[in-house]
């Protein structure tokens, strides 16, 4: 099949792209967070044509985007107060909040569950793309599944050209990791999965909230989870990524002291100077942690190459954004650790 590329300022693109939606076939989608591979949400085959595209596993559900906070009703039941007060405040936005699935939505889209998660995107082409085909987008980040995301509409080429319908590219995502998701089935409402929204947002609106353990620690392939996309290898280039956690001098001297042609070393702007011998790439501005999330996942792309042996990353510490750049990089290095200070003693 040949791709579509569209451009998100083009006039005809919002109609052209629903108009796809509508007949069934697949549309890549800019948002502020990542790229999406866009369906319509409530057409079984089309979402089918997602999980082939992607290989993705069959239960990791998909979420359902919006083109207005008003649409929540017609999917969810039993919505909380707090939805509509985190909707108000965070919508359009990184924000996805699990509620209860009206039997309208496919169990094909929510992985076989009676819940659904449901967001409203930032992205006036894209809510205007979906307000034109009338249903709800159900769309995964548009990367081949278990690689990291794709923050770019050349990302999306890079995966799919020639095997989906379209790609509108709307330049690169403003925050580069995936939205956070906050489950409100669960009381207190549970943090699945960190993002632009942040941990101290969320609290502010809700008073409490629980961290999932998905979130922080590696969990088994087996294991019965409440996001199970949590569950599989994500966002990580081939080669083995090690963060190197402590102070700058001590990293610094632990990547030197272990330092092996062909490893490379991701680490923030500010540290380049340290790492000339050793092939570094900065993936944004320690000092500004939205620089960080916006170059993640196109610094571990680049990093997917079978020259590169392996990745020793540096990892912003803190909360807010940094949180949830901490849990992909976390993650992308199966949780691989090195506290260079320590190692130091
Ligand atoms: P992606 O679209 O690739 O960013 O992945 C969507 C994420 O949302 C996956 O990790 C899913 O596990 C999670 N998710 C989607 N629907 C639900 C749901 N009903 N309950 C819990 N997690 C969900
Ligand atoms: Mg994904």
């Amino acid at each position: 099949m040949e791709t579509l590329y569209l451009s998100a300022s083009a006039p005809e693109t919002a109609q052209t792209a629903a108009d796809i939606i509508k007949s069934g076939d697949l549309v890549a989608i800019p948002t502020e967070t990542v790229y999406g591979l866009g369906a319509n949400g409530l057409d079984e085959d089309a979402v089918a044509k997602i999980f082939q595209a992607k290989g993705r596993p069959q239960d990791n559900p998909l979420i359902l985007h919006l083109s207005d906070a008003a649409e929540m009703d017609r999917y969810c039941h039993t919505i909380p107060e707090a939805a509509y007060r985190l909707a108000e405040k965070f919508w359009p936005g990184p924000l996805t909040m699990v509620l209860p699935a009206k039997d309208c939505v496919p169990r094909r889209t929510t992985g076989g569950l009676d819940t659904v998660a449901v967001r409203c995107p930032d992205s006036p082409i894209t809510r205007e793309i979906i307000r034109l085909a009338g249903v709800p987008l159900a769309a995964p980040s548009a990367n081949i599944s278990g690689k990291p995301s794709t923050t770019t509409a050349e990302h999306v080429r890079h995966d799919h050209d020639g095997r989906i319908a379209a790609i509108v590219d709307g330049g690169p995502c403003r925050v580069g990791v995936e939205s956070t998701i906050v489950d409100l089935t669960d009381s207190p409402a549970r943090l699945l999965r960190p993002g632009g929204i942040t941990p101290e947002q969320l609290v502010a609106v809700l008073g409490e909230l629980t961290v999932d353990k998905a979130v922080t620690a590696q969990i088994d392939k087996d294991a019965v989870v409440k996001a199970p996309g949590m569950k599989y290898k994500h966002y990580a280039p081939d080669c083995a990524v090690i963060i190197v956690s402590g102070s700058r001098d001590a990293a610094a001297k632990y990547v030197h002291a272990n330092y092996q042609p062909g490893d490379r070393v991701l680490c923030f702007a500010e540290e380049l100077s340290l790492y000339s011998n050793c092939a570094p790439l900065a993936y944004g501005k320690e000092a500004d942690v939205n620089t960080l999330s916006a170059g993640l996942f196109a610094a571990l792309r680049e990093l997917d190459d079978p020259a590169v042996k392996r990745v020793f990353a540096r990892c912003p510490v803190g909360g807010g954004v940094a949180y949830a750049v901490q849990n992909r990089l976390k993650k992308a290095a199966g949780f691989h650790i090195i506290n260079a200070e320590e190692a130091e003693r």
